[in-house]
């Protein structure tokens, strides 16, 4: 039986709740229809777990045209430190690991206005928690806490924070992006 992944579950309700007068009708959706079974996709059941990895949420959120870009774009920062999130492509953009979540021209054949896609790694199979940012939740995006550091006494400026600033390092190869089995989604582009 199919099930959309646990961080998929969770990202949907936390966007419900954000915005309950949101449209939930097609585009939304997260389960591969028989064009999508045609061809790698996110959207299609891991043969093995029937977990999908991908969801579409409509990107009529019910108020400003905005917002569905501000969300798109939280998601992508919050990327870089929430494992979770494999990539998201709305309005003719992509953003993935490859470029540390910097958005780029999507090319695949459906520039995805209607919906923003979001693909997650294998790490969401089974993790609900919160997702993160200003939209969903109040919280800053990355927000490692600069009081708690000078508490710490460590300094904020480490390498690695800065690396993410800078759209940096270790990032050939995505350690997290290991989908299962006959799933071969190293390459976003070729899908929509
Ligand atoms: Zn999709």
């Amino acid at each position: 039986m199919a099930k959309l992944c646990k961080a998929g579950q969770q990202l949907r309700e936390q966007i419900d709740d954000a915005f309950p007068d949101r449209n939930r009708n097609a585009p939304e959706g997260w389960l591969g229809d028989a064009r999508h079974a045609a061809r790698v996709s996110d959207h299609n059941p891991c043969p093995d777990t029937g977990i999908v990895r991908a969801y579409d949420c409509n990107a009529d959120l019910g108020s400003s045209k905005h917002e569905a870009h501000d969300l798109a774009d939280q998601l992508r920062l919050l990327a870089r430190s929430d494992k979770r999130i494999s990539y998201i492509i709305f309005d003719g953009k992509i953003a993935s690991w490859r470029k540390n979540y910097k958005w780029r021209a999507y090319t695949g054949s459906n520039p995805h206005r209607g919906h923003i896609h979001i693909s997650f790694t294998k790490l969401g199979d089974h993790d609900r928690s919160m997702f993160r940012i200003p939209l969903l939740t109040g919280e800053p995006i990355n927000g490692k806490p600069k009081k708690r550091s000078r508490i710490l006494g460590k300094k904020l400026s480490s390498s690695s924070t800065s690396d993410l600033l800078s759209g940096g390092v270790g990032l050939e190869n995505n350690p997290n992006q290991q989908h299962c089995c006959r799933c071969t989604c190293n390459n976003p582009l070729a899908k929509s």
